[in-house]
């Protein structure tokens, strides 16, 4: 803890960490050595972890990184911090990210962006930014990040760390602030497939307080490299689409070349739904948002305007104040989309899109073992970039919200630098509930 400390002091300027937890952070680890000493210790002893300010820790502030909760504290906690505290993990702070967790570049924080460690004039991607960068900066073990539409694989992929998305409804939301209920996923973002794996089986199964969980038995782990032949999918756009970068492209076909060199099978499939990925995730997204953030009104939670007068007032200068713009869009077009007159036109279409999608997707799973894809089109793009062209920013998420749409698992593994030294992600799906298949297979690439 002391050594992490120390790094977090000297990185302070990635700006990855909302609060450190120093003192605590200490108190934990004496407690834990002493468990070490008598034996009593829980599996995830001595591993230090960074929590993604959604995440609700009880005694401590959460912010979702935005002004709208200001000053709140968490009165419990989620369910995935009381289980990674029973297995004796210590939580060294809360990191950094997109407000809401909507963004994929962390350029909308209240508290401003997190630098990349591989080159601080970049993004560190998002939502889960401040998580990747704690890791690939060494300012902790493991950090915990959500991903909605790819906020856990995509910032792992620019920081070049592993992350990991479960299966819809294989760990427990409650306690996680609510971006858009029917996609939010928590997971973990590590060095080495062996720690994501662990802090998955920790934090997955059953919970009273979550009733979308599966009751399917969680068994990821350990890990045991799969050197068994493969069925590989990759969509076919990918290695054509000119709005792939060139390198991630090539780096793409590298891999599927070593594959195929290795003995698996890697064949090409389309994809005909590909340009309605990102248009029904962000309908729908949005919907879910709109909905899921009226709960802020300047009465319940965190920050009230000094200029209200009365309850109208209250609501409209508060939320007016408090939320970001990014936030504010998206309140705006989720509830316009919802709107009676608009909502079959634009939300129960995109329901509809969502199922095609599930089931094109599910079909490709079945034929094969696991789809391939880059994580996103282009490595880590410059500060500023993002946020001048939001839908610039939405179409990055192509390739990672398939898996939100669809619900099932699906990792980011590093994949080697550009020629800039920036790191570069593959993406594997695999079908609902085949964590341990994928988790085995990812070694490959380690
Ligand atoms: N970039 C996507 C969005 O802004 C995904 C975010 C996430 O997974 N939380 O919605």
């Amino acid at each position: 803890v002391a050594g992490y400390l120390e790094q977090i002091k000297a990185c302070k300027h990635l700006n990855a960490l909302n609060e450190v937890f120093a003192d605590e952070a200490i108190s934990q680890a004496k407690q834990v050595d002493s468990k070490l000493k008598n034996g009593t210790a829980g599996k995830l002893a001595g591993m230090v972890i960074a929590i993604k300010d959604n995440i609700c820790y009880k005694g401590h502030k959460v912010s979702a990184s935005s002004k709208i909760l200001d000053g709140f504290t968490s009165i419990y906690s989620s369910t995935i911090v009381d289980r990674l505290l029973a297995e004796d993990a210590i939580i060294i702070g809360r990191a950094n990210c997109d407000e809401f967790a909507m963004g994929a570049s962390n350029e909308n924080s209240a508290f401003g962006p997190v630098k990349n460690y591989a080159d601080t004039s970049r993004v560190s991607g998002g939502s889960s930014g401040g998580s990747a960068v704690a890791v690939q900066a060494g300012m902790c073990h493991a950090a915990i990040g959500t991903d909605t539409g790819g906020s856990v694989r995509q910032p792992g992929a620019f920081c070049g760390v592993i992350g990991f998305k479960p299966t819809y409804g294989r760990i427990s939301r409650h306690g996680i602030i609510a971006y858009a209920s029917s996609f939010d996923q928590v997971g973990p973002l590590t060095n080495s497939v062996e720690d994501a794996a662990l802090l998955y089986s920790v934090m997955a199964g059953t919970d009273e307080y979550d009733s979308t969980l599966s009751r399917k038995p969680v068994e990821a782990h350990p890990v045991h490299a799969d050197t068994s032949k493969k069925r590989i999918a990759y969509i076919q756009e990918a290695v054509s689409s000119s709005g792939v970068d060139p390198e991630v492209k090539a780096n793409l076909i590298t891999y599927i070349d070593k594959l195929r060199a290795d003995g698996h099978t890697v064949e090409p499939v389309s994809f005909e739904l590909l340009d309605y990925l990102v248009p029904a995730y962000y309908i729908l997204a949005m919907a879910e948002a709109s909905s899921n953030l009226a709960r802020y009104d300047g009465v319940h939670y965190g920050y009230r305007s000094p200029a209200a007068t009365d309850l109208t007032s209250t609501y409209k200068k508060s939320r007016s104040e408090g939320f970001g713009k990014e936030v504010k869009r998206r309140i705006m077009l989720g509830t316009f989309v919802l709107s009676s007159g608009y909502y079959d036109a634009y939300y129960a279409k995109a329901q509809k899109v969502r199922r095609l999608i599930q089931q094109k997707t599910n079909e490709i799973l079945n034929q094969y073992d696991f789809l391939l894809t880059p994580t996103a089109p282009e490595p880590a793009f410059e500060i500023g970039k993002g946020e001048t062209d939001p839908v610039r920013s939405y179409l990055a998420d192509i390739f990672t919200v398939q898996a939100s749409l669809a619900g099932v698992p699906a990792i980011s593994l590093p994949a080697g630098n550009n020629s800039k030294g920036l790191p570069l992600g593959l993406q594997l799906l695999a079908k609902r509930f085949a964590e341990t298949e994928l988790l085995n297979f990812s070694e490959y690439f380690v």
